[in-house]
């Protein structure tokens, strides 16, 4: 085996955690060198926020030094130049690599502070960023941070973003100041109109990611945004309180007709530590992160406190990542951040199989995405939806009686939900939601 080979050998040990394969065969691994005994290769992440990247690093340095001939590991970084597959439409966004959309359906629950503490992160993960505010209605972008402005300029038929430590920033706050400011009372087709243009029409330039704060809601608006942007992903921010989580499901389905995974879910001002006693209360009750993993399947649900910091640093323009990068919250964004940066790792490297579900024959099948297949009964499967209607939300106990579904019903639909749940329309007018992860226990009783 020549020299390149025992180290490739070696280096396929090292698995990357998201998409489950080493990272030679990822092909990760790019110029390997070897001078008298001096290794060096550039190893190639699909992003610059790779969350793992120091622990990469180690590792490769570790596995190669075991080779009794290896003097030194020179090692450097990079990302992957490729871009997920999706249509960019307009000038300004042709070197965007990955739109996140940041979506709430209430308006005051967090969603631009959130944005904005994201993208920062991202930046400072040393990823390129842009945030592109789509609230027309209350853009708070110029708010939030404190970039200088001295109006908008156009180079070759584009608007120059603002710039704010490193990221790129536009707002209709921006465009409509260099109008001469004024009030916006737009009509929906007209709002649309103005965001596309807008967003399409910056000189983003490369990006790793371009992070959109959506207007909240889930009606036409948002639907028309996410079908004229080429959006990756979407996070939903949501508070604790029940109807939100209704609201959860709402902008689920929203993204889903448009064929965006929701990859994770933020659930802000979720509770308070008080400066006497250090506890942690639950002002509005908890267990709604429980039910979204029960419900459909959303592991990356992340909670965080009502922190006076995070307003106050967020009003006088200083996000709070750059403000206090140590405090409590600003970790708690990071880890948010980092669970953003897997899955969309996942969605543009990975190819993973999905899970399938289908009613053929009378027979209901379902198949894991590692391949593992059962036939499930309907019936049962019915029995056991976990919607509000058939079990107590709070206790978690069961309403729905065994004799309430009949052995005889089926699915007449079934259609995936996000990406990681089903939701199955059955024969009685009922219409359900499972989470894969419960398929696959349930075929493995
Ligand atoms: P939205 O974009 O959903 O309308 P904002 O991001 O503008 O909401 O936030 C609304 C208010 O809540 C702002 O004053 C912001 O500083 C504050 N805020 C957001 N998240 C938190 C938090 N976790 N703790 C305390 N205040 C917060």
């Amino acid at each position: 085996m020549n020299k390149s080979d025992e180290v490739l050998n070696k280096l396929k040990v090292i698995i990357d955690p998201d998409l489950g394969k080493d990272i030679v065969t990822l092909g990760f691994i790019k110029n390997l060198t070897i001078t008298k005994g001096i290794v060096s290769f550039d190893l190639e992440l699909t992003t610059p926020a790779c969350p793992v990247k120091e622990q990469f690093r180690a590792d490769c340095k570790r596995v190669i030094s075991e080779l009794s001939w290896v003097k030194d590991v020179l090692l450097t970084l990079t990302s992957s130049k490729r871009s997920s597959a999706l249509n960019r439409t307009g000038k300004g966004l042709e070197n965007v690599k990955n739109i996140v959309a940041v979506a709430s359906c209430k308006g005051g629950v967090g969603k631009s502070t959130t944005a904005v503490n994201i993208a920062c992160s991202l930046s400072k993960k040393g990823a390129s960023v842009g945030i592109f505010d789509a609230d027309i209605y209350g853009p708070s972008l110029a708010t939030l941070v404190d970039a200088p402005f001295n109006g908008l300029f156009q180079q070759n038929d584009l608007i120059i973003p603002v710039e704010y430590h490193d990221m790129k920033l536009m707002s209709f706050a921006y465009a409509s100041a260099n109008a001469g400011g004024g009030p916006a009372i737009l009509r929906g087709p007209m709002v649309t109109q103005i965001i596309n243009q807008l967003l399409t029409g910056t000189k983003w330039g490369e990006l790793d990611y371009l992070i959109i704060d959506m207007p909240p809601g889930t009606g036409d608006i948002q639907l028309t945004l996410s079908q004229l942007i080429p959006v990756t992903a979407a996070v939903i921010i949501t508070t604790p309180q029940h109807l939100s989580f209704i609201d959860v499901k709402k902008g689920i389905q929203m993204f889903d007709q448009m064929k965006i995974p929701t990859i994770a879910v933020f659930e802000n001002m979720s509770y308070f530590v008080c400066n006497s006693c250090s506890e942690k209360h639950e002002i509005f009750g908890s267990g709604s992160r429980k039910k979204l993993v029960e419900q459909f399947g959303i592991k990356n649900s992340f909670s965080m406190p009502l922190d006076e910091e995070i307003s106050a640093f967020s009003d006088s323009g200083t996000p709070l990542i750059i403000a206090r990068p140590d405090s409590n919250s600003a970790k708690e964004y990071n880890h948010f951040t980092d669970s953003v940066v897997r899955e969309i790792s996942k969605i543009n490297f990975a190819n993973l199989p999905k899970p399938e579900v289908s009613f053929n024959d009378g027979t209901l099948y379902y198949k894991s995405e590692n391949g593992d297949g059962n036939v499930i009964n309907p019936a049962n499967l019915r029995r056991h939806c976990r919607c509000a209607q058939c079990i107590n939300e709070i206790t978690g106990e069961q309403i729905l009686n065994h004799d309430d579904v009949d052995d005889s019903i089926i699915p007449n639909e079934i259609k995936p939900m996000g990406n990681y749940a089903v939701s199955i329309y059955w024969s009685d007018g009922h219409s359900s939601i499972f989470p894969y992860a419960m398929l696959n226990e349930l075929i493995t009783l």
